[in-house]
């Protein structure tokens, strides 16, 4: 007769939890972050989340918040270094983080290292990681497309822009760049393969875009309405969602992509035209008043466009009308004239073919055919 032993009716649950947890073990990356101010300690709280072990170091000192985090932080990088993660992600400002790779003893790390970024601009940090890192490292670009503010709460469907740089043959490499991209994909982000060039190309023309408008919006300290609108809870929210960034931040959009200089110029131009659009109508009133010229008053074109035998008689009627009239009320006529906004005589002038005025019939046909 067998003796039932406590240990080996236990066997068999301990067997399963224990390969669970080597599985599981298998699966966790020890990610070491550069960096950890705003955004490296959003992407820390996110990893950790998911069950990878999480060190950082940075400049300042972090270590009461790397506490709160479950974050392991090591203020000297040589220590960092010696803890010998799997994955580095250098979340340094864009402005730091060349001074940072320089000074950064990768020498202490594993020799086949997979090193990252998050930075906001790609070809600038492709290009360093390639000229400072031993050859023998991996290294991976990254772009999450969202930040603490709009990537609070569920990453779904936010972009994770990502290229491959250079990842060795070795199955467990490859392998390693999938679990770090999986932990973007299992949160749910859209992930979009793209090269570092072709993302410094759209992003000028859609984030260096956004954040200069979000940052205009937050100078001029736009405030809630009792009325807002839909639209103008959009311009609220965009202001949000970029004017905590830092400035070194922004200013790194701008000066380290070539392409948003060309972007800025657009924009400028494109507000130039819109202002003078409108200064357009204002200035054309003041000039005809200078000039004292009696097309935009009284009746406005309909009555300067009376038969030219009575159009002296009529000017006359009108100069005097006009005293009368406000800048206001001339302002209602100039709109109603036409369907025209903002003509002025020489304008109209030019339209009528040097000085031979039109009918209002011709006139209106125009007006309904733009
Ligand atoms: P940031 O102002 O761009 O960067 C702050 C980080 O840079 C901190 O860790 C800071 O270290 C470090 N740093 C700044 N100057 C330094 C210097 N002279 N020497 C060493 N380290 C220095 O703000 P962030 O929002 O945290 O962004 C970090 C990175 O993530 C940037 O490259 C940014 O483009 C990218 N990113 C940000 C967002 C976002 O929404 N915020 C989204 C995607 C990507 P200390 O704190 O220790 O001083």
């Amino acid at each position: 007769m067998t003796t039932p032993r406590a240990l080996d009716a236990a066997q068999p649950f301990d067997f399963e939890a224990r390969a669970r947890s080597e599985v599981e073990r298998e699966r966790t990356l020890k990610i070491g972050i550069v960096g950890f101010g705003n955004f490296g300690q959003f992407l820390a709280k996110r990893f950790v989340s998911c069950g990878h072990d999480v060190i950082a170091t940075s400049r300042s000192d972090y270590r009461e918040v790397a506490g709160e985090l479950g974050v392991g932080y090591y203020r000297d990088p040589d220590d960092f270094c010696e803890m010998h993660p799997d994955v580095v992600i250098f979340a340094t400002s864009i402005l730091s983080t060349e001074a940072t790779i320089n000074a950064f003893p990768v020498q202490r790390l594993r020799r086949n290292t997979l090193v990252a970024d998050v930075l906001s601009v790609k070809q600038f940090p492709k290009q360093l990681f390639l000229q400072r890192l031993p050859k023998d490292f991996d290294i991976l670009c990254l772009h999450p497309m969202f930040g603490p503010d709009s990537g609070k709460g569920s990453w779904k469907d936010l972009p994770l822009v990502y290229d491959k740089v250079r990842v060795g043959d070795d199955a467990d490499r490859r392998e390693r760049v999938e679990r770090l991209l999986g932990v973007f994909e299992k949160e749910g982000c859209r992930m979009v393969e793209m090269s570092c060039e072709e993302h410094d190309v759209q992003a000028a023309s859609s984030q260096f875009i956004t954040h200069t408008v979000g940052r205009m919006l937050g100078t001029m300290e736009l405030g809630e309405t009792t009325i807002n609108t839909k639209g103008y809870e959009s311009l609220l929210s965009l202001r949000d969602n970029t004017y905590n960034d830092s400035f070194d931040l922004y200013y790194g959009l701008f000066m380290y992509n070539k392409n948003a200089t060309a972007e800025l110029s657009r924009l400028e131009l494109a507000f130039s035209q819109v202002k003078a659009e409108l200064f357009d109508r204002l200035h054309t009133l003041i000039r005809d008043d200078i000039f004292d010229e009696p097309t935009n008053r009284g009746g406005g074109r309909g009555a300067a466009n009376a038969a030219n035998a009575s159009e002296e008689a009529s000017d006359e009627e009108n100069r005097a009308a006009s005293k009368d009239r406000t800048f206001k009320d001339r302002l209602i006529d100039q709109v109603n004239s036409a369907g025209t906004i903002g003509g002025s005589v020489d304008e109209k002038e030019k339209r009528g073919g040097g000085g031979e005025r039109r009918s209002e019939a011709e006139e209106g046909a125009e007006a309904k055919g733009r």
